[in-house]
């Protein structure tokens, strides 16, 4: 094997999607523990804090309490290397979310066990569920009392749309509980909160009489549930989990450290190594000498000392060496690439190589566009990387006149990082600002105040919806001359219906057959 096959094939990159408060933060952490990544459970919620505390738009997260920075982080683990890409929870940010899930190979999905399947979590399958993303489950706070297990795997079935094969099993729950049995390799690990790492003690067999001095009053419980499970739900498959059809369930308690190395272990065990990925024209394979990668994420002031954007590229294949010459699809240039970095979690290191899988940053003044690609010299264009209607909308109008082309200058960068989607309408000099959440314009308005030095006010636009419109140009002038106060531009010059409401929408759709309205598009 080559070095290359040797390093791709140890890679397992993935993200963790829940709904707010299931858990994901602590789970991170202590995943990050779990791989020696870190010396003190704690750090991660530390390194967030000092982070919020060196930054005026970091500030902002800090005043609302919320989380709006993905980041990434690579740690070694057993025989693998990880990069586990982390993703704001809040829903207003869900966007970055999303377009992080196209740079994963899998994903954990946690569930709060008190609280069920949530309905971020609906979104958020439904986004994996796009590119069949493999997904591993976790049920988290099992030390509460929360809803019997078999209603949860069902509730997963059949909201999620999704088979469950539980490959733990717990032991009671909430007061009660007192560990996980392991359906596939018959190890029962007793829960402690005391203990260091949450376990107390790991014995093989359910017929191990040890099991019934430790739990007497629970052993035949847990023996009986156990035959149950195994008759009445789905025994894992491989195949049908690689495919998305399937999710293999593990139980346990983040909070005590309890279940997380299991999880850990199916990560390196049972998720794909990097996945070929498609272009327009061909699937790269990562196992192709030459490097090629795309960017997922565009994000500015991580370091408050370098105003400059960080762009976050997901190497698809070949070797990564500092120094490489890449060409940049959307400039058709070539450069030499000194200075990206890597993100092994205790620091941002500037790196020397990278393999498919991982997750390099370019740093750049705003060269490089989201859905950008990197190659050794092929016109390549990665598919899949989504943007998504608007559901509010907003007119930017600008206190100091004078400032017009900061304003637009500003507007129109925020935009290709994708902190919100720019709209000019065709008959008018309006700037219409759509997000997916609300809290993305207080970002854009506070990023505009101190990046640009512009004081910008946002109006409330009358506008319920937007959809971009793909049809041919005679069809689509046709609609301009219908409906040109509705239609705009954005920022990469394609043409938009903005509705007043649902209403009008359909009306104008059904007027216009020949003219195709989606709800998202793929970044050019
Ligand atoms: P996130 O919003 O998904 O990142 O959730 P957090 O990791 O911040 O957790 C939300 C809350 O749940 C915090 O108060 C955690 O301490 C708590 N929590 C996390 N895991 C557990 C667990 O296993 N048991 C209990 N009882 N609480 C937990």
């Amino acid at each position: 094997m080559s070095q290359l096959e040797l390093e791709l094939a140890r890679r397992r990159t993935f993200a963790i999607i829940s709904h707010p408060d299931a858990g994901k933060t602590t789970l991170t952490e202590k995943l990050l523990w779990f791989g020696g990544a870190i010396q003190v459970a704690g750090e991660v919620r530390a390194r967030k804090a000092s982070r919020h505390a060196t930054s005026d738009w970091m500030e902002l997260e800090k005043q609302r309490g919320i989380s709006v920075t993905s980041s990434v982080m690579q740690f070694p683990y057993r025989e693998c290397m990880i990069n586990l890409l982390d993703t704001p929870g809040h829903e207003d940010f869900s966007e970055d979310t999303y377009r992080t899930l196209t740079a994963v190979d899998s994903a954990v999905m946690v569930i709060d066990s008190v609280n069920g399947v949530e309905a971020q979590t609906i979104k958020l399958l439904n986004v994996c569920r796009l590119r069949d993303t493999p997904i591993l489950t976790f049920i988290n706070k099992l030390d509460r009392e929360g809803r019997p297990p078999i209603e949860l795997l069902d509730e997963i079935e059949s909201v999620l749309d999704i088979q469950c094969a539980p490959m733990t099993w717990p032991i009671s729950m909430g007061k009660r509980f007192r560990g996980v049995y392991h359906l596939y390799d018959d190890i029962v690990y007793f829960f402690d909160p005391q203990a260091e790492k949450g376990t107390s003690e790991i014995i093989e067999g359910l017929d191990n009489p040890r099991l019934d001095e430790l739990i007497p009053d629970q052993a035949e419980e847990l023996r009986m549930e156990v035959e149950l499970v195994r008759g009445a739900s789905h025994a894992f498959d491989q195949e049908a989990y690689l495919a998305g059809r399937q999710t293999p369930v593990y139980f346990g308690s983040a909070v005590n450290n309890f279940g997380v190395q299991s999880l850990l272990d199916a990560v390196v065990e049972l998720s794909p190594a990097p996945q070929p990925r498609a272009t327009e024209t061909r699937l790269v394979q990562p196992a192709e000498a030459k490097f090629t990668g795309f960017v997922f994420k565009i994000q500015a002031n991580m370091d408050p000392k370098h105003r400059d954007r960080i762009a976050f590229v997901r190497v698809c294949s070949g070797k990564f060496e500092r120094g490489i010459k890449l060409r940049q699809r959307s400039t058709g240039k070539t450069l030499a690439v000194n200075n990206a970095i890597t993100f092994m979690a205790q620091d941002r290191n500037t790196t020397d190589e990278a393999w498919p899988g991982d997750i390099l940053g370019i740093p750049n003044h705003g060269t490089v566009l989201l859905g950008d690609a990197f190659s050794e010299g092929e016109d390549l264009k990665f598919t899949g990387i989504p943007c998504f209607a608007p559901e509010h909308f907003r007119r930017a109008q600008i206190r100091n006149p004078l400032k017009m082309k900061q304003l637009q200058k500003g507007l129109q960068q925020l935009a290709e990082e994708g902190a919100t989607q720019l709209f000019k309408p065709i008959h008018s000099n309006d700037l219409i600002l759509g997000a997916v959440g609300t809290l993305q314009f207080d970002v854009v308005a506070h990023r505009l105040e101190f990046e640009y030095g512009v004081d910008v006010m946002f109006e409330p636009y009358p506008v319920a919806t937007a959809r971009w419109l793909r049809g041919d140009d005679l069809a689509i002038r046709a609609l301009a001359d219908k409906s040109g106060v509705n239609v705009a531009l954005d920022g990469a010059g394609d043409h938009v219906y903005l509705a007043p409401n649902r209403v009008n929408l359909a009306m104008t759709q059904e007027r216009h057959p020949e003219v195709k309205f989606l709800e998202t598009r793929e970044i050019h």
